[in-house]
C-alpha cells in the first residue's frame, strides 16, 4: 500500500472514529486521525459523558429530598454550581487525554488540526500538509440545528453552550421535545430552577412508546417542570442578563437562559466532499451509506452521526470497529441496526427496546400488551409521589417479547440487560420462568401475568 501517505485517514476524534482507527492500527495498518476540537468528540466533550456528571449531581437534590422520610436530617446542604462545573472540566480533561494515549498506543498518528478533502484520496490539514490516503473514514458527527432564523436567536445556547455555563439558571426556557430537552429540563430542575419546556407537537419524544410519553410527561410535571405543547419559540428579546421569550401562541417567558434542543444535523458543511463524489441525502443530510459504511465512493466510508443512522454512541463505535474488521481485518462484519437499546436520562429515566405498542399492532396479527404502574418501595417511605413504568409488548403468534419499555429509577441499567433477551427472541414463557429478585422494580418484568390489552387484527376482506 506504499504508494500513499497512510492506508487509513479518519477525519473526527469523536467514539467512532478513534474506535475504527485504533482498530484498524490493531491489523496492521498505517493510520491517521484528524480533530480539530478536542478528542472524544460530542459524546465525551459534550454529550454523553459530562450529561450524565450533570444527572448524577442534580439528582442529589432528590436524594435529599427523600432522605427525611428514612430518618435524616440534612439542614445545610448547599449547592456550588462553579465547583461542579470545574469537576465535570477536570474529568472531561482527563478523558479527552485518554482517548489520545489509548489511539497512539495503538500506533495510529493523531493530528489535532482539521482536514478537508482535495480528492477522493487526497486530505489537505489546516497547518497546511497534505495527505495521500488508501482509505478515507468520515467521522466527523453532528452539530446542534439552531432553526428558523427567528429574532433573537443570537441569545439562544445550545447543547454546546450549557456545558460551560458561568452560573446555575434561576430560571430557563428550553424548546424541544427529545432527548436533550428532557435530560436538561430535569437537570435543571434537580438543581432548583424554573424549568419551561416548549415543545411544538401534542405530547414530548415522538416515535417512543405512547404510555411512556404520557408517564414520563406527568412525571416531570410533578417535579415541577412546565410543559407547554403545541408552540414554538418565534422571538427572544434580551434586557440585560434577562430574556422574554414569546412564543407562537401569543404568550411570554421571562427566564435567565434560553436553550434550544430541537435536533442534530451531520456535519458535512466544508469538508470538500465535492472534490470526492460521495452522495449526501438530500432528506436527512447525512452521508448514504451502505451496510458496510461504505458511501458511493468506493474508498470512503463514513460512520457515526454524519450518516444519520442512529445516532446514538455505541452505535457509531460499533459500525467503526466493524468498518476497520472488514477493510483490514480479513473479516467482514455488517451491523444490525435492529432492537438497539437506549436510554434518555430524565428524572426518572426511560430505557426503552425494540418495538412501541403501536409499531407491534402494525406488524404483527396479534399483539399482547403487559403493563404495570406502581409506586416503588422507596416512594412508601421517601413519601415521594413518583411511580414506574414498565410495559412489555409481545408477538401474540410467537410468545416472543418484542418491545419492552421502562420509566423509572436504574431503566437504563435494566433495559440494557433486557435487550439481551429482546435481541435472543426470548418468549413472554421465558420471562415468566426467569426467578424474581426480590425486592427490587425489575422482577415486575418476570411476575406480569395476566394480559392488560390484547390487539387481534380484523382478517382483510
Ligand atoms: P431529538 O431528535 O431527540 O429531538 C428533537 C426535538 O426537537 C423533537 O422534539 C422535535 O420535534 C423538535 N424540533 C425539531 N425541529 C424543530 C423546530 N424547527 N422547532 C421546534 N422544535 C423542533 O434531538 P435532540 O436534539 O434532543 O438530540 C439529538 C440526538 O442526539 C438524539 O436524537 C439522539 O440520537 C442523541 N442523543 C442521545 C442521548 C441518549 O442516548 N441518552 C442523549 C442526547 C442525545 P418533533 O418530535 O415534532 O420532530
Amino acid at each position: 500500500m506504499a504508494e500513499f501517505d497512510v492506508d487509513l485517514f479518519v477525519i473526527g476524534g469523536g467514539s467512532g472514529g478513534v474506535r475504527a482507527a485504533r482498530i484498524a492500527a490493531g491489523h496492521g495498518a498505517r493510520v491517521m486521525i484528524a480533530e480539530e476540537y478536542r478528542m472524544g468528540g460530542t459524546c465525551v466533550i459534550r454529550g454523553c459523558v459530562p450529561k450524565k456528571l450533570l444527572v448524577y449531581a442534580s439528582h442529589v437534590q432528590h436524594e435529599i429530598e427523600d432522605a427525611t422520610g428514612f430518618g435524616w436530617t440534612i439542614p445545610q446542604a448547599t449547592f456550588d454550581w462553579p465547583t461542579l462545573i470545574a469537576n465535570k472540566d477536570r474529568e472531561i480533561t482527563r478523558l479527552e487525554a485518554a482517548y489520545t494515549t489509548n489511539v497512539e498506543k495503538s500506533g495510529a498518528r493523531v493530528v489535532k488540526t482539521r482536514a478537508v478533502f482535495e480528492g477522493p484520496h487526497t486530505l489537505r490539514l489546516a497547518t497546511g500538509e497534505t495527505v495521500t490516503a488508501r482509505y478515507v473514514l468520515i467521522a466527523t458527527g453532528g452539530a446542534p440545528n439552531h432553526g428558523a432564523e427567528i429574532p433573537g436567536i443570537e441569545h439562544v445556547i445550545s447543547s454546546n453552550e450549557v456545558f460551560h455555563l458561568a452560573q446555575l439558571p434561576k430560571r430557563i426556557v428550553i424548546q424541544g421535545g427529545g432527548y436533550i430537552a428532557l435530560e436538561f429540563a430535569c437537570i435543571f430542575a434537580g438543581f432548583g430552577s424554573d424549568v419551561t419546556l416548549i415543545y411544538r407537537g401534542d405530547n414530548v419524544l415522538r416515535g417512543f412508546d405512547e404510555d411512556v410519553r404520557a408517564h414520563v410527561r406527568g412525571e416531570m410535571e410533578k417535579n415541577g417542570i412546565t410543559i407547554l405543547t403545541g408552540c414554538t419559540v418565534a422571538r427572544v428579546d434580551k434586557h440585560g442578563g434577562e430574556f422574554t421569550t414569546h412564543l407562537s401562541n401569543g404568550s411570554s417567558i421571562a427566564s435567565d437562559q434560553v436553550m434550544f434542543a430541537i435536533g442534530r444535523h451531520p456535519a458535512v458543511a466544508n469538508l470538500g466532499l465535492e472534490t470526492t463524489g460521495v452522495a449526501v441525502n438530500p432528506k436527512n443530510g447525512g452521508i448514504v451509506v451502505d451496510g458496510f459504511s461504505r458511501t458511493s465512493v468506493p474508498n470512503i466510508y463514513a460512520i457515526g452521526d454524519v450518516t444519520n443512522r442512529i445516532n446514538l454512541t455505541p452505535v457509531a463505535i460499533r459500525e467503526g470497529h466493524a468498518f476497520a474488521d472488514t477493510v483490514f481485518g480479513k473479516r467482514t462484519v455488517e451491523v444490525d441496526h435492529s432492537n438497539i437499546p437506549t436510554a434518555v436520562f430524565s428524572q426518572p429515566e426511560i430505557g426503552t427496546v425494540g418495538l412501541t405498542e403501536t409499531e407491534a399492532r402494525a406488524k404483527f396479527a396479534v399483539v399482547d400488551i403487559y403493563k404495570t404502574n406502581f409506586r416503588p418501595i422507596k416512594a412508601t417511605m421517601s413519601g415521594s409521589d413518583s411511580r414506574v413504568l414498565m410495559k412489555l409488548v409481545v408477538d401474540g403468534t410467537t410468545d416472543c417479547v418484542v418491545g419492552c419499555h421502562i420509566v423509572g429509577d436504574a431503566a437504563a441499567e435494566m433495559i440494557q440487560l433486557i435487550g439481551i433477551a429482546v435481541r435472543m427472541k426470548a418468549t413472554k414463557a421465558d420471562f415468566d420462568a426467569t426467578m424474581a429478585v426480590h425486592p427490587t422494580a425489575s422482577e415486575e418484568l418476570v411476575t406480569m401475568r395476566t394480559v392488560t390489552a390484547r390487539y387481534v387484527r380484523e382478517a382483510a376482506e
